[in-house]
C-alpha cells in the first residue's frame, strides 16, 4: 500500500520577504507585511482607548501566527498553495465515502492541529477582556485558540473542531474522545499512513481510506460530525441573534485578522454600519468592509495588539 503526502512548495519554506514572525525552521503562513507605522499605531490606540464596550471580530489572520494556514491569503493561504478545498456540508451529509475520507485525514492531522497554541494576539485580547475593554469577541476560527488563551466572553461563530456533534441526537462530545475511538477501531492504521505536512495536511491513497473505520454515536448510532459550520451550511439562527444583541450593547467594532469575505461575519459589519457604530480594521490586505471603516491598518495582529494599552 503506497502512501504519500503533498510536499510544500519550496518557496514557502525559503520565501523571501516573509514576515519576521516566522519561527526558525517553521513554515510561515503569515502574508508579507510591513511593520506598522507609528502614526497608525497611535490611531488604533486612540480608537481602542475611546471604546468603552469593544466588540471584536477575529478571523484566520489571527491564527496564522500560531502556524495555522488561512484559506485566502495571497501566496501562503491554502487556496494558493494546494488544491485542497474545505468540506461542503451537503457532501458530508450525503456521502459515507466523503465522511470516511474526511475523518481519515482529520484523524491523521489531529495531533498536530490540536497542539497549536495561542499567540501574542490571542493573549492580548484575553488581557483586554480581563481589564473590561472587550465586551464580546466573535471569532470565525474553529481552532479553539481564544478559549485556550482563556477568553470567556466569546462566540465561536463557526463552531470548534475540538467538539463533535451527533447529527442524530445532538449530543456533544470532546474531539479527543473520538480520537481514542479512531485509534481503537483502526489499530496499526496510522503507522501505515505516513507523514503529515507541517500544516496538518495529509494525502491518503484511496485504498487506504477504504480501510479506515469511522465510529458512530455511542448513544444513538447517528453520524458524527465536527461541531463546525461547513461551507454551504449556515450559522445557527439563535447564535446570530445572540451576537447581534452583544453588538447592540457595544460602542465600537474592531476587526482583527479577517478579510470578512464570508457573509456570516460580514453581516455584523453591515449591522454596525447601520447603527453608526465606529469600525476599525486590522488586517494584512484588503477586506470586504474597508469602505465602512473609519480606520484601516494593514499589519500583523501579533505585532499590533500586544502594543496597545486597553485602558
Ligand atoms: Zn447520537
Amino acid at each position: 500500500m503506497m502512501t504519500t503526502w503533498r510536499h510544500l512548495p519550496r518557496y514557502l519554506v525559503t520565501r523571501r520577504g516573509a514576515s519576521s514572525s516566522a519561527c526558525a525552521g517553521a513554515v510561515n503562513f503569515v502574508p508579507t507585511s510591513r511593520s506598522i507605522e507609528p502614526s497608525d499605531l497611535e490611531r488604533i490606540q486612540a480608537f481602542v482607548s475611546r471604546a468603552r464596550c469593544l466588540f471584536v471580530i477575529t478571523g484566520a489572520g489571527l491564527s496564522t501566527e500560531s502556524g495555522i494556514p488561512d484559506y485566502r491569503s495571497e501566496g501562503v493561504g491554502l487556496y494558493a498553495r494546494t488544491d485542497r478545498r474545505p468540506m461542503q456540508h451537503v457532501e458530508f451529509l450525503r456521502s459515507a465515502k466523503s465522511r470516511q475520507r474526511y475523518w481519515a485525514r482529520n484523524y491523521m492531522g489531529w495531533p498536530q492541529f490540536s497542539s497549536h497554541k495561542p499567540n501574542s494576539a490571542h493573549l492580548a485580547l484575553r488581557d483586554w477582556e480581563a481589564q473590561g475593554k472587550v465586551h464580546w469577541l466573535v471569532t470565525q476560527n474553529v481552532d479553539a485558540l481564544h478559549s485556550k488563551a482563556g477568553h470567556q466572553r466569546l462566540t465561536e461563530l463557526h463552531g470548534c473542531t475540538h467538539r463533535v456533534v451527533c447529527l442524530g441526537c445532538g449530543v456533544l462530545t470532546p474531539r479527543e474522545d473520538l480520537q481514542r475511538r479512531f485509534t481503537e477501531m483502526n489499530p496499526g492504521w496510522a503507522a501505515e499512513a505516513g507523514s503529515v505536512a507541517p500544516d496538518g495536511d495529509v494525502f491518503l491513497e484511496d485504498e487506504q481510506v477504504l480501510h479506515f473505520r469511522v465510529p458512530s454515536c455511542q448513544s444513538c448510532g447517528g453520524i458524527l460530525k465536527p461541531e463546525v459550520t461547513f461551507f454551504g451550511d449556515s450559522v445557527n439562527r439563535s447564535t446570530v441573534q445572540f451576537v447581534h444583541e452583544r453588538l447592540d450593547e457595544s460602542d465600537a467594532v474592531l476587526v482583527a485578522g479577517s478579510s470578512l469575505q464570508v457573509y456570516s461575519a460580514y453581516r455584523f459589519l453591515l449591522a454596525a454600519s447601520e447603527k453608526l457604530i465606529p469600525v476599525a480594521i486590522l488586517n494584512i490586505g484588503a477586506t470586504r468592509a474597508d469602505h465602512m471603516a473609519e480606520l484601516r491598518v494593514s499589519a500583523r495582529c501579533g505585532e499590533v495588539l500586544p502594543a496597545i494599552q486597553p485602558c
